[in-house]
């Protein structure tokens, strides 16, 4: 974990300088977008995206790996000559070659054999290096083994996630999504809903509305075939028997990872496949651009909780998130054939989905 070069006297300066590197690409950078989106057939209840897709390395993941290279950098775990890893073929490894690219550090993703050639390229593009494993469940201890046998550092975004992010404040997302509902109509959301695949996303927020002492509840949506919402609703299951059965990038888990914390969750809602897809692409017609899969999934569950809302009388908000454009998946979810293919059938669910978001 400790890179020896991390050591050296003037390792300490190098480190100064790193920190104030990331610190300068935050202050050049802006906040991301809330947007407000009309759920015309439940006009009590009021739907916001936080847009994480705007973010320079495109994907909420940008948060994620500012936070777990700041964490190497400042525990000492990181010098000037310290080489990087992480297992994940998906945005973390697209933002964490990002932010190594910015301070100089060679980067290289553990990725499993058969990873989509678009999402090599946009690692590629930022700068990172790739490894190929043949097995997904090898990742991790291959990018361990790895780091140990040059010294290097394994950033582990499925353990730090949590605590690498600083969840009192800090303009963190759930700070963030707080301050800009401040001058809305009903400015306290009733419910914040995001997904989880490391899990530290929904610790932050659950941990901040806490601190805060709001009334907001947190809403957690993972697909049908992952294990989080099983381990929720009985601590004693910790993993499937097999691999993870979703389609949804960025999601849901075969095993519960360190970083997923039950506890500051107040529910969680199942979502197909099938009905994941149909919320993403109704959502992209509503908003005539096109989003991830995971935010199918977000939206999916906002959209259950607000007809459950308006069955109830009551009038209020909603905030989720847009992880990911759906730029990265023009030939997968975005493709007939392969949705097809897999048997998922998505379109009955984006014709519920787009009947509640279009003018009647
Ligand atoms: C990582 C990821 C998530 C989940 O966020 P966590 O903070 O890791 O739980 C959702 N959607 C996408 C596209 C992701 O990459």
């Amino acid at each position: 974990m400790t890179s020896a070069s991390a050591d050296l006297p003037d390792a300490r300066d190098w480190v100064g300088q790193a920190v104030r590197q990331l610190e300068a690409d935050q202050r050049r950078s802006a906040d991301t977008h809330l947007v407000r989106l009309a759920i015309p057939a439940l006009p009590g209840v009021d739907l916001y995206f936080k847009d994480e897709s705007t973010h320079p390395s495109g994907s909420l993941k940008h948060r994620l790996a500012r936070s777990l290279l700041l964490y190497g950098l400042c525990n000492g775990w990181i010098g000037p000559a310290t080489r990087l890893f992480d297992a994940t073929s998906g945005s973390t490894a697209v933002s964490e070659a990002y932010f190594a690219r910015l301070l100089g550090l060679p980067f290289t993703a553990v990725v499993p054999r058969g990873t989509a050639a678009a999402k090599i390229a946009a690692i590629e593009f930022e700068g990172g290096g790739v490894h190929y494993v043949d097995d997904a469940r090898e990742a991790v201890a291959e990018a361990a083994r790895l780091a140990a046998a040059c010294n290097g550092h394994f950033l582990d975004q499925f353990t730090y996630a949590e605590r690498a992010t600083d969840w009192r404040g800090n303009n963190n997302i759930a700070e963030s999504i707080f301050t800009q509902m401040s001058l809305e109509r009903h400015k306290v959301p009733t419910w914040v809903v995001c997904g989880a695949g490391t899990g530290g996303t929904s610790a932050t927020i659950g941990r901040y509305i806490r601190l805060t002492g709001a009334q907001t509840r947190l809403c957690v949506a993972d697909p049908e075939g992952s294990v989080f919402h099983r381990h929720f609703a009985d601590r004693s299951v910790t993993c499937l028997p097999d691999r993870c059965g979703s389609a949804i990038e960025g999601i849901g888990r075969a095993g519960v990872e360190l970083s997923f914390i039950p506890t500051v969750i107040d529910r969680m809602i199942a979502v197909s496949d099938a009905a994941s897809i149909g919320a993403m692409r109704a959502l992209s017609a509503a908003l005539g651009r096109r989003v991830g899969g995971s935010t199918g999934t977000n939206l999916a569950a906002c959209l259950q909780l607000a007809r459950e809302m308006a069955d109830e009388g009551r009038s209020g908000s909603i905030v989720t998130l847009i992880c990911d454009s759906g730029q990265r998946y023009a030939d997968t979810y975005y493709d007939d054939a392969w949705l097809e293919s897999r048997g998922i059938a998505w379109q009955d669910h984006a014709a519920a989905a787009a009947a509640l978001l279009t003018p009647a």
